[in-house]
């Protein structure tokens, strides 16, 4: 199969505000981490009607242990009627082959044919996309980007990356990434992809939880949460800088993509309306006019996100 550009259409006649059932099929929507597999049966209208989950050692190779996993989550689909499977994957995936190319700490999944395993157990054609991509999908048909032509979604916390809508399309050309490796500082601190000053160096919990101790607050003191809600000025300074470090990668994007909305993900919930107005506030600072005032706001927790956006991939399918 060519590997060319396969744009993510829109289905006419898929409402996902029917009721479920009226044409026949809910959706199937499964989420697979290093050691842990999620599984979710969604109406259209993103409502979850079942869920299951199962584990396996991330760190064995064999991949039947991921079998095993995807063969109990995959359990919940049984006797539904399926419009379709979306997985969202973390790791690099490629959307066109169904497979599963490499994911950090879970050798077990690296090469491995989840979408031809998940179309033998459900029976449903399944589609295949990197987590911080489907998010956006997930926002786009049932939260806060409904009806919106252009947006960004945003997934915060140890995971970092963009998922763009543009014109009612997602952007996800082969090997394109979700933006956690652009570099956002010249001279920073070595990335795990052996470059310096990448976004994921600054804005991701490892840089929050270190510098955080570096202020001698530790364990539960560490998270965006207890900062956030914390009175010493060190841990206000602090939210501060980690608010300007996501908005360092964001108003790129806004630059490029005049995306207007942005929907956050992840840890950034845990920082609540106080976070959130901080990154809008930094956002509009940093616009440089023309075009929609960038908007921040708070999308789903982050495990049901994350599935409505897998859920969302079977509704934009062809
Ligand atoms: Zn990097």
């Amino acid at each position: 199969m060519a590997h060319e550009r396969i744009p993510l259409r829109l289905v006419p006649d898929l409402r996902p505000d029917e009721p479920a059932g009226r044409d026949g099929g809910v959706l199937g929507a499964v989420e697979v981490l290093p050691g842990l597999v999620r599984a979710a049966l969604l109406t259209r209208a993103g409502a979850v009607r079942a869920r299951a989950e199962a584990r396996f050692d991330p760190a064995g190779s064999d991949p039947s242990l991921v079998d095993a996993a995807l063969r109990e989550a995959a359990a919940v689909f049984d006797g539904q009627s399926l419009l379709g499977v979306g997985v969202a994957a973390a790791g690099v995936v490629d959307p066109v082959a169904g497979r599963i190319i490499e994911v950090n700490d879970a050798p077990a999944l690296r090469g491995h044919p989840v979408a031809d395993r998940l179309a033998e157990l459900s029976g449903a054609p399944v589609r295949v996309e990197h987590r911080a991509r489907v998010q956006v999908l997930g926002d786009r048909w049932f939260g806060a980007g409904r009806g919106r032509r252009s947006f960004a979604s945003v997934a915060t916390g140890d995971v970092l990356g963009v998922g763009i809508l543009y014109e009612g399309e997602v952007l996800a050309p082969p090997g394109g990434r979700s933006g956690a490796h652009m570099t956002v500082t010249a001279s920073g601190e070595f990335c795990t992809c052996g470059r310096r000053g990448c976004w994921k160096t600054v804005a991701t919990t490892r840089w929050l939880r270190e510098r955080a101790a570096e202020h001698g607050f530790s364990g539960g003191e560490a998270t965006l949460a207890a900062l956030v809600a914390s009175d010493a000025p060190a841990a206000s300074r602090l939210v501060d800088r980690y608010a300007e470090n996501l908005v360092l990668g964001l108003a790129t994007v806004q630059q490029l993509f005049a995306c207007g909305l942005f929907v956050l993900h992840g840890e950034a919930l845990d920082g609540g309306e106080r976070f959130r107005a901080l990154v809008e506030s930094r956002l509009r600072a940093d616009a440089l006019g023309g075009g929609e005032l960038p908007t921040v706001v708070l999308g789903e927790a982050a495990d049901t996100g994350t599935l409505l956006g897998a859920a969302g991939l079977v509704l934009s399918g062809a």
